[in-house]
């Protein structure tokens, strides 16, 4: 069976084709500036060269309709016609309390999606844009939503409600939602495979370290906490988001610095984090590199973001009353055996040893705490794509 795992961002698309009888990758791609000037569609098969092809894509759906044609090409495509794509899995944001799982779309899940907007004005509408165009593209193939927000869906009560007032949460659904479900899935179910044990017996961290980062404590396979909130802004500090501040700040700024609400949601999603005590740059490579020649700012930057995720690891597993594994997943967690190390310096009271040389090494998935560790710290490559591939496949067969 083959299936085509879609990706929407407001002006992008990624796209995934994979062959499930083996899990391999048939093709994959990125669409990026849709519907801006200079739209560019880069395809890959694997083993050959990547594509680059450049034509106005006004819209999704032209988005979309190009990735088709480059998948059926005759000399850059992957399979021969339209047919051969079995289903598509959607990766879709936000489902508000509506799915605490995959499900397969239809008119009433769109309209449920819709409901969700207000919640994730920027994600929402280019999923939901994204699901309808390959309706129409692909209207023989069933489609599956696979939401970011799903896997948090077993937190308690008491996990996800602010103490704010109750009337909120009744009025509009202010409580925490959680994001990046689908990496923090796969890699707690990968873990549980690279450990040999039942998934169902372990307490499990993962540290998603990416661009945006988030920590979630899992519990026999089932989210108990998570950083991330409302809304992907609260937890750890990240490229430009600020994460956790005191919100008395938020006023606070606004009346010295004289700032709309604009302008101050503008500041704390994308002129915060790293970005914002570095002064460097959002990316960690380049953070690195100036805290290595003497930019002070730029070390700080990468201590508070370590202090940050060890703070996390440390709660969650009192929250889980123990841990049996860390996982670091995501751009930083895979790629960053000195960040790894830091956060988890001072672990060593709950039983983490880290094994410094196997911890040398990036891009795979392995053990990389010591043999007598009583809390196993992994290194796990996220795959969302195959997560959704895999949702979508047990769905529809
Ligand atoms: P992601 O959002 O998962 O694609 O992660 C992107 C982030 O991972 C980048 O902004 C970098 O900060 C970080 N990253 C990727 N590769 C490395 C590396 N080799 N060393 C340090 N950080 C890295």
């Amino acid at each position: 069976m083959k299936i085509l795992v879609i990706n929407c961002g407001s002006s992008s698309l990624k796209y995934q084709l994979m062959d499930m009888t083996d899990e391999s990758v048939l093709s994959k791609g990125l669409v990026e500036r849709i519907g801006i000037e200079g739209s560019i569609l880069t395809h890959e098969v694997p083993g050959r060269d990547k594509e680059k092809i450049q034509t106005p894509m006004k819209d999704h759906k032209d988005a979309i309709a190009n990735v088709l044609n480059a998948l059926t090409d005759e000399k850059i495509g992957a399979i021969k016609s339209y047919d051969e794509i079995d289903a598509v899995g959607h990766r879709v944001v936000h489902a508000g309390e509506k799915y605490s799982g995959s499900v397969i779309i239809t008119e009433d899940v769109i309209n449920a999606l819709e409901e969700c907007i207000d919640l994730a004005p920027l994600h929402n509408p280019p999923n939901i844009i994204g699901i309808r165009a390959t309706m129409e593209l692909l209207p023989e193939a069933p489609m599956v939503g696979v939401f970011d927000t799903a896997f948090h869906q077993t937190m308690e009560p008491e996990a996800y409600i602010y103490p704010i007032p109750y009337e909120l949460y009744e009025k509009h659904k202010i409580r925490r939602y959680g994001f990046h479900g689908t990496s923090h899935r796969y890699v707690s179910e990968k873990a549980a495979e690279m450990l040999g044990k039942d998934i169902a017996d372990l307490k499990l961290i993962s540290c998603h370290l990416g661009n945006g980062a988030s920590v979630t404590a899992i519990k026999g396979g089932k989210s108990v906490s998570t950083s991330m909130g409302f809304t992907p802004l609260e937890g750890l500090a990240m490229g430009t988001r600020c994460g956790d501040i005191d919100p008395a700040i938020v006023t606070f700024i606004m009346e010295k610095e004289n700032l709309n609400i604009n302008q101050v949601n503008n500041m704390l999603n994308k002129e915060s984090g790293v970005l914002g005590i570095s002064g460097v740059s959002s990316d960690f490579r380049d953070i690195e590199t100036a805290a290595k020649d003497g930019n002070e700012r730029a070390a700080l930057a990468i201590k508070a973001f370590d202090r940050r995720v060890k703070r996390y690891i440390a709660s969650y597993a009192a929250v889980m009353g123990g841990v049996d594994g860390i996982i670091f997943t995501a751009g930083l967690g895979e790629n960053s055996p000195t960040n790894r190390l830091a956060i988890t310096d001072g672990l060593e009271f709950m039983g983490v040893e880290m094994d410094i040389i196997a911890n040398d090494f990036r891009g795979s998935a392995k053990i990389v705490s010591k043999e007598s560790s009583k809390v196993k710290v992994l290194v796990i490559p996220t795959n969302e794509e195959l997560m959704i591939a895999k949702d979508t496949l047990e769905l529809v067969k």
